[in-house]
């Protein structure tokens, strides 16, 4: 089994004081509209650390009305791009200036690890709001030759107010990665944040004044999906709903834009994506990769490389690596230096984390390490390892979201892209292998937005990332995730026999 600090108890003083739990709309924190608040959850004790203003329907309305105000009457998308793009480094550099209140928030709302918040997942997503900002006075259209008798160009517009949807996973990353493009684009926009982690996006709201971006272009609600959520999908008045979250979820906001108001939507869904690990590779490197893939954020993560496959020559050896590296993973406080995984987002994850391991090996599959909770409070679960698992079996074709890993045998390369291929979902695949045509043959034939050939989570804010199949549509980050925010309009001249 994994091995735990077992000290739980060490690190839980180190609250930081929470400043904003109200809804911002229009450049200020407001309470909501019903007075109601719900519980911000710290999943190192199960524990409340703050009640934060519940965002409903009319607040919805009230947020979208000063975004659609925002966008239709006020400076920011008649903002020539350099201007916007000076106050997007500002904003850049007022997250940077706070990153350790913001890491130290996000680490008692979510769970996730102090330090890796404080050194990389806070600073990246800073420098998102850098790329985008770079980008903001690089938007252009084309011009288009068309036929002999006229001529004409494109504008990129801001595509208008969108609705920003996000999952409790990335709470930071997520809201940058969209509300940066969204900002350089001009648009304006209402962000609900999980109800799970609402506490850095309050902050974010609070930075995003200070740098200067104008009343009503960025509006945080808080709240529940099934209300503030589905206002947001179903309102007649925002033009683009960009989602991060579940595929059920993602269904739901496609039917609610098909009967509103047509909104564009994209959708960034759940994935159950392989990780192929060929004979030639070095077993060593491959078990380190194949942990972190499942293991990194505690296996929260879309991408999470949670069915491994292994070619037969070197499985035995795999296994026995795996079983050995996976002693030194440590789980605890988030807070502690040595900790490779905090607990899961909370009670409803936990609960149903361990129920799928419950059925993992009520189907006969071989548990080879981990498997129970750890910790006497909290959301601690073990690293955990499925040997002996079958395509068809529950734990190799759902989402689980949490450090499960199923561990499979193959034998050839056709067979490892076959069953990697057999799944509803398409967000990411690895490959591992010192064998260039293996490695092209495998990522030109795997159904997914992203292959990392010898590597796993390589991402980066120049790299389009989004799903095939029930994964989704649409892609952030990169210059395509800008386009998301964007229209094209074309503008028409004739060049002969013009009427005046
Ligand atoms: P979810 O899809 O329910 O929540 C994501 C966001 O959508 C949250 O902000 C939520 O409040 C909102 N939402 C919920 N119902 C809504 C509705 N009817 N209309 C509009 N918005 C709504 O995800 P979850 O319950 O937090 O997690 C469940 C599963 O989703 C996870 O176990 C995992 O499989 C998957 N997930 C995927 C990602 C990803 O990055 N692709 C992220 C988080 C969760």
């Amino acid at each position: 089994a994994a091995q735990s600090n077992g000290n739980y108890s060490k690190y839980l003083t180190k609250i930081p004081e929470i400043k904003f739990t109200q809804l911002f709309i229009n450049g200020e924190f407001v309470d909501s509209t019903s007075g109601k608040t719900f519980e911000s959850i710290d999943p190192r004790t199960g524990e409340a650390i703050a009640r934060v203003a519940e965002g409903e329907k009319e607040d919805v309305d009230v947020a979208v009305k000063a975004a659609r105000e925002a966008f239709d009457h006020g400076p920011w998308p008649r903002l020539p791009g350099s201007a916007r793009r000076r106050i997007l480094l500002k904003f850049a550099d007022l997250i940077n200036e706070n990153v350790d209140e913001l890491a130290a928030l996000e680490a008692i709302d979510a769970g996730k690890l102090f330090y890796w918040l404080k050194t990389q997942e806070i600073p990246q997503a800073a420098e998102i709001l850098r790329y985008y900002a770079g980008a903001a006075d690089k938007i252009h259209g084309e011009t288009l030759k068309m036929s002999s008798e006229h001529q004409a160009y494109t504008l990129l517009e801001p595509i208008g107010v969108v609705g920003l949807i996000i999952p409790w996973n990335f709470p930071s990353m997520m809201f940058l990665m969209k509300v940066a493009p969204a900002l350089a684009a001009g648009c304006t926009m209402v962000v609900k944040p999980a109800e799970q982690t609402p506490l850095s996006a309050l902050y974010y709201a609070h930075l995003s004044k200070l740098a200067g971006i104008p009343d009503g272009v960025l509006n945080v609600v808080t709240g529940y999906g099934s209300k503030a959520g589905a206002s947001i999908s179903s309102h007649m008045d925002i033009d683009k709903v960009s989602f991060t979250g579940s595929t059920e979820v993602g269904r739901l906001i496609m039917q609610a834009a098909a009967t509103s108001n047509l909104k564009a939507i994209s959708l960034e869904l759940g994935g159950k994506s392989p990780l192929i690990v060929f004979d030639d590779a070095e077993v060593d490197q491959a078990a380190d990769l194949a942990l972190l893939g499942v293991l990194f954020n505690k296996g929260e993560i879309c991408v999470a490389g949670s069915r491994v496959f292994v070619q037969e020559g070197i499985y035995d050896r795999f296994v026995e690596k795996l079983r050995e590296k996976a002693k030194t993973w440590v789980v605890g406080d988030p807070f502690d230096p040595k900790v490779r995984q905090g607990p899961q987002v909370d009670k409803k994850q936990f609960d149903k984390i361990l129920s799928y391991i419950e059925h993992g090996k009520r189907e006969g599959a071989t548990l080879l390490i981990g498997g129970k909770p750890c910790g006497e409070t909290g959301y601690y679960i073990e690293p955990t390892v499925f040997t002996d698992v079958t395509d068809n079996m529950m734990i190799a074709k759902d989402e689980i979201f949490g450090p499960v890993m199923s561990l499979m045998k193959f034998k050839s390369v056709e067979e490892a892209i076959q069953r990697a291929n057999a799944t509803r979902y398409g967000l990411a695949a690895g490959i591992v292998t010192r064998d260039l045509n293996v490695a092209n043959t495998v990522s030109r034939s795997i159904r997914a937005g992203v292959i990392w050939i010898n590597c796993y989570f390589a991402f980066d804010r120049d790299c389009p990332y989004g799903g095939f199949k029930m994964s989704g549509f649409g892609r952030d980050l990169g210059m395509q995730g800008l386009s998301q925010y964007l229209q094209v309009k074309s503008v028409v001249t004739p060049i002969y026999n013009s009427p005046w």
